[in-house]
């Protein structure tokens, strides 16, 4: 990965964005997409668009979700602490002793994540998991009309962090999910437009993945606004080579081992044998996915909408999901752009997904 797309995927990271509250990390990618897309635009969720080949056929969606999991404010005590209600899953274990950035009206505001000190836990709690409910977010105001001067009820936070390098190919970030799979869908438009592509092809940065439960996000009205006949979801999974995971329960799936194609009942056949033969011309190896029911991304939106889409999800592998210190490689960033891009970039009008 060059330079330039590298300090790209670097920003997007560390571009705050829980679901709803996007703006920041859809305003990076959209300005990137400006560079080269025939148009970009946005709905009325939020959801980013960046075409090339506008009334070409067919429409292929390039679906990459760019929210990520917060905290929203939801009180504010009369001593000045918030107390908050998650933005999509967390384990509140890993929020213990964070740092967190509030986002308000008046810009972002740093607070931290309390909890009694360790001398301070009774026994019989100390080995009890922490509950959300118990955490608290100090901000340092010294009363609660303080704190409603500077913070309001429905405002959110995230992990406070910066991106940074694990030796030469993986990086740790708070929002790898699904930032990634944002940059990916970006990057692999940009790529196909070098290539030359005769399909009409529209990447999107979607909106409120993470508490689109079953599949109620923001890749559901984009798909239906889009029309399109081909959808590729790019989402990260679960990389399950590191301590304490049964690969007989979780299957084997390693970090920077390449793209992860998902097989089952969601995906299209023409699609995955397509994206497999992409990459086979391009020499990256893949791993393959059972994925039996839903998917549990975008794919399942986008494949229900209207009359059915003809869909494919692409994940890229990722350490700790959830957790303030995600881990992704960059060559599987990389090299799944280059399999869409190798894919995309061989489509023909003629192409019949129903096969
Ligand atoms: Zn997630």
């Amino acid at each position: 990965m060059d330079t330039q797309t590298r300090d790209l995927l670097i920003r997007l990271l560390d571009a705050p964005g829980p679901s709803g509250h996007e703006g920041a990390a859809t305003a990076i990618w959209r300005a990137a997409a400006e560079g080269f897309a025939d148009r970009t635009w946005a709905d009325v969720h939020g959801n980013t668009f960046a075409e090339i080949n506008p009334g070409a056929t067919p429409t292929v969606m390039l679906a990459g979700h760019a929210d990520e999991i917060g905290l929203m404010v939801h009180h504010i005590d009369d001593e000045g602490f918030l107390w908050v209600v998650g933005v999509g899953g967390w384990d509140p274990q890993v929020l213990v002793g964070q740092r967190v950035d509030v986002l308000t009206g008046q810009g972002v505001m740093a607070g931290v994540v309390g909890r009694r000190a360790v001398h301070l836990i009774r026994e019989d709690d100390s080995a009890k998991a922490v509950k959300l409910k118990d955490l608290w977010i100090d901000i340092g105001a010294g009363s609660g009309a303080e704190a409603k001067t500077r913070v309001s009820i429905g405002d959110v936070a995230v992990i406070r962090s910066d991106t940074v390098n694990l030796g030469d190919d993986l990086l740790a970030a708070r929002s790898i999910d699904n930032r990634v799979g944002a940059m990916v869908v970006l990057e692999s438009l940009r790529r196909t437009a070098e290539r030359g592509c005769k399909a009409h092809v529209v990447a999107v940065a979607t909106v409120q993945e993470e508490i689109g439960y079953i599949a109620a996000g923001g890749a559901r009205t984009g798909a239906f606004g889009l029309d399109p006949q081909v959808g590729i979801v790019v989402d990260v999974t679960h990389a399950t080579d590191h301590p304490t995971i049964e690969k007989t329960e979780h299957g084997d799936i390693r970090l920077g081992r390449g793209p992860v194609l998902a097989r089952g009942a969601a995906i299209n056949r023409m699609v995955f044998t397509g994206l497999a033969a992409a990459a086979r011309a391009e020499d990256i190896e893949v791993q393959i996915q059972a994925v039996p029911a839903m998917t549990g991304t975008d794919a399942d939106a986008v494949r229900m909408s209207r009359a059915g889409v003809a869909v494919g999800l692409v994940s890229i592998p990722n350490r700790y999901m959830h957790t303030p210190n995600q881990l992704v490689s960059v060559t599987d960033v990389d090299q799944t752009a280059d399999v869409i891009a190798s894919y995309l970039s061989g489509l023909t009008e003629s192409i019949d997904f129903t096969g």
